[in-house]
């Protein structure tokens, strides 16, 4: 028989985690920075396979490209029982492959940002991980978020990193094309200036500013 499900590290182990109303991974012994933690399984099915199957069956889902998602229908199994964290010490390599972001030791719950992976609204919530920098609301636009493309450069989901490179590029245009505005605005005030003086007139900001220049 062929089974869709994950694989989870041994050193790993689900425990119950009455305060998340459920379960969580937690590290049975310590773990080094860039250890393989998780390979998650499932079955991938496309955006509109998953709103239809959103009212009729109870999965756990990882959205895993723009129209793809990961679903995992086997109940109670460790590895899909990670819970978000917006201080994580785990992030994804690839698609389907969390690692630890740093050292971790023994006890210490296994979490990630979900904004690693999710691009889309199937999972919004209200956060209560307790960290200084919670986000409070956890959305499908989070990887939006500047501070999060440096902290956790290397770690989002690929089809996320191909779309915060096109956001830093529109950034980067949009930035060049500010610039480019700032400098023909100063030099049109620069002219108006130098039409100031041979007219007989020179206020004092335009004096300071020729003085800069
Ligand atoms: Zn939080």
């Amino acid at each position: 028989m062929i089974t869709a499900s994950g694989r989870i590290s041994p050193k790993l182990e689900a425990r119950e985690c009455q305060r998340k109303g459920g379960y969580g991974v937690y590290a049975r012994e310590y773990l080094q920075k860039g250890e393989l933690l998780i390979v998650w399984g499932g079955e991938i099915i496309t955006r509109d396979e998953f709103q239809k199957l959103k009212t009729e069956k109870e999965f756990v889902s990882l959205q895993i490209e723009e129209d793809f998602y990961l679903i995992s229908y086997s109940k109670g199994r460790a590895e899909d029982c990670v819970n978000h964290s917006c201080n994580p010490n785990a992030g994804l390599q690839g698609q389907i492959i969390l690692t630890a972001l740093r050292d971790i030791l023994p006890d210490e719950e296994i979490c990630y940002d979900y904004a690693m992976s999710d691009g889309s609204n199937y999972d919004e919530f209200e956060c209560r991980c307790g960290a200084s920098a919670c986000r409070k609301i956890i959305t499908g636009s989070d990887w939006r978020l500047p501070e999060l493309w440096t902290r956790y450069e290397g770690y989002f989901s690929p089809y996320l990193q191909r779309r915060i490179r096109h956001l830093q590029q529109e950034v980067m245009q949009t930035n060049k094309n500010r610039q480019a505005g700032e400098s023909r605005a100063y030099l049109a005030v620069d002219s108006r200036c130098v039409e100031s003086v041979s007219n007989g007139f020179f206020s004092t900001t335009h004096r300071l500013m020729r003085k800069q220049s």
